[in-house]
């Protein structure tokens, strides 16, 4: 039976008295022994023979606990600091502590880690030093596998109704997935990203990493380019808790008409150029300039045929404003005089206006509609 009596257990030293545990205090194993003896097997700090911090050789994670994180390091030393500073363990009965890790990088991936301790124990001052080697293993963490394994759980087609997108907007949808993701990860959320995009004759396939992602993103494209979105499960498996697990299709129809088109409405008031399909299609009447928007029954899709669209446009020369209702111009492309019907938005004094010749005739398109930018680019 130990006891805290006069004598060292060990050495059979007598011991100077010193101060009684509290009772049910838990008491120190080695509380009895002497101090030669108290110290002889004492260590100050408890270090971790070696530590190896993973590292994704992809994107830069770091893997900490159980799961990667992204920590935004340009070099691993810090983090090797905060993990070798996490895995040590200094003495209980040491009080005062003092302590300093100073990295020495000895190559690209190892870090020496010099550790500096202090600290009083049993009214003694104690100063201990470790070496704690650090090995960066580089690794590819599991979203960087996923991403190279081409894993995806939705996809966000891009299709439009009677017609195929159009490279802006193929482009614009692209986009609008890229800057959703990057929200997410912006987040901390490691599962976002974009697997692949493809093009199919139909239009931009987008397969991305979870069906949240893929629902978000299709709705957003459909907020700004209008449209709708059905959304289409297939099973793919059941997961080891026997959930079942689906990936979902997200097909996106843009709508039939885009800003830019001229079209030619069921309603014999002549042709509109169309300006926005968001919720209804809204545009501007092309012989008068008055404003046009289809009825919320008819939404983005009201009866109307094509005619062309701004691109089709040409700069034409005014010959005369005859009045408030009729301009003079030269046919672009029989270059005879021809008087036209003219709307609010053309100034009285133009000398060149846009216009667009169609199965509706010819008529000024708003002189804003028409891309000025392109038209230099080319
Ligand atoms: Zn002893
Ligand atoms: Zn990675």
């Amino acid at each position: 039976m130990m006891s805290s009596g006069d004598f060292c257990p060990r050495c059979g030293d007598p011991v100077p008295e010193r101060e009684e545990t509290l009772p049910g205090e838990p008491r120190e194993r080695d509380a009895v022994l002497c101090d030669d003896c108290y110290f002889a097997d004492f260590d100050l700090v408890d270090a971790p023979d070696r530590i190896e911090v993973r590292v994704c050789s992809q994107c830069g994670a770091v893997h900490q606990g159980n799961r990667w994180v992204d920590v935004g390091a340009r070099d691993y030393t810090d983090v090797a600091v905060e993990q070798v500073t996490e895995a040590l363990g200094v003495h209980l009965k040491a009080e005062d502590v003092r302590w300093g890790v100073e990295p020495e990088q000895v190559d690209e991936n190892t870090i020496r880690m010099h550790c500096t301790f202090s600290g009083i124990v049993r009214d003694t001052y104690r100063e201990e030093q470790v070496t704690v080697p650090v090995f960066i293993s580089r690794q590819t963490c599991d979203r960087c596998g996923r991403i190279a394994g081409g894993y995806y759980a939705s996809i966000v087609q891009i299709r439009a109704d009677e017609r195929t997108p159009t490279a802006e907007e193929e482009q614009r949808a692209v986009e609008i997935a890229e800057a959703y993701v990057e929200e997410r990860e912006a987040t901390g959320d490691r599962n976002a990203f974009v697997s692949e995009v493809t093009e199919t004759s139909d239009g931009t396939d987008i397969k991305l990493s979870t069906n949240q992602i893929g629902g978000g993103v299709a709705k957003r494209i459909v907020r700004e380019l209008g449209g709708h979105v059905e959304e289409y499960p297939t099973l793919v498996t059941e997961d080891g808790d026997g959930n079942e697990v689906y990936r979902v299709t997200y097909a996106v129809r843009l709508p039939k008409f885009t800003p830019g088109d001229v079209i030619d409405p069921d309603d014999d008031d002549g042709p509109v150029l169309v300006r926005s399909v968001r919720g209804n299609l809204k545009g501007v009447r092309l012989a008068t300039g008055d404003p046009y928007e289809a009825s919320f029954e008819e939404g983005e899709t009201p009866d109307a045929r094509r005619l062309g669209t701004v691109e089709d446009a040409s700069e034409t020369t005014v010959v005369a404003v005859e009045d408030e209702y009729a301009i003079q111009v030269l046919d672009p492309e029989t270059y005879e005089s021809k008087t036209i019907a003219r709307p609010s938005y053309v100034d009285g004094d133009a000398d060149t206006v846009p216009v667009i010749k169609s199965r509706a005739g010819l008529h000024v398109l708003p002189a804003d509609a028409v891309d000025t930018d392109d038209a230099d680019a080319s």
